[in-house]
């Protein structure tokens, strides 16, 4: 019996049809590509891109060295050295992120205690030389202090979730 409905199907194009009706249904709908890069898909404010490093208003880097988002990081992308500085206060001495090992998890951003480590909704960079892909404090610091407005809208708009 199946054998015979499989011949008839095949017999009057019946799976032919089906694509065509398919097709056809779509035919006049709205499309669903957009013309990147010229236009972008919309981002959520938690939307995991390139790292960085955040500061205080009075310009005071927020991590202190806890060393939390190192020992998260599945990856072992990031790798940390600290020391005290003369205030008593703990800093970071090297803080870098290998961002080819890192599979951008948001874990480091999830422990930081401060808001210091977060993930940008920056998605367009290269590299263009060996090494390049490990990023250090001061870029990351220097990224932080670029989108800091961007950063702390995101941060607000998800503060009632976390
Ligand atoms: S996003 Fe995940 S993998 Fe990447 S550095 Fe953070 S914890 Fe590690
Ligand atoms: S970025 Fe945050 S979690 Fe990582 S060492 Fe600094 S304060 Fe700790």
């Amino acid at each position: 019996m199946q054998a015979l409905r499989e011949f008839f199907n095949s017999f009057l194009l019946v799976e032919l049809l089906k694509g065509m009706k398919l097709t056809g249904r779509h035919l006049f709908s709205g499309r669903f590509t957009i013309e990147y890069p010229e236009e972008k898909a919309p981002q959520s404010p938690r939307f995991r891109g390139l790292h960085a490093l955040r500061r205080y208003p009075n310009g005071e880097e927020r991590c202190i060295a806890c060393k939390l988002c190192e020992a998260v990081c599945p990856a072992l992308a990031i790798t940390i050295e600290s020391e005290e500085r003369e205030d008593g206060t703990r800093r970071t001495t090297r803080y870098d992120i290998d961002l080819f090992k890192c599979i951008y998890c948001g874990f480091c951003e999830e422990s930081c205690p401060v808001d210091s480590i977060v993930e940008t909704r920056i998605y367009e960079y290269h590299f263009e030389n060996r090494g390049e892909q490990i990023i250090n404090k001061e870029q990351l610091l220097a990224i932080g202090d670029l989108y800091e407005p961007q950063l702390a809208r995101d941060r607000a708009m998800d503060a009632p979730y976390r």
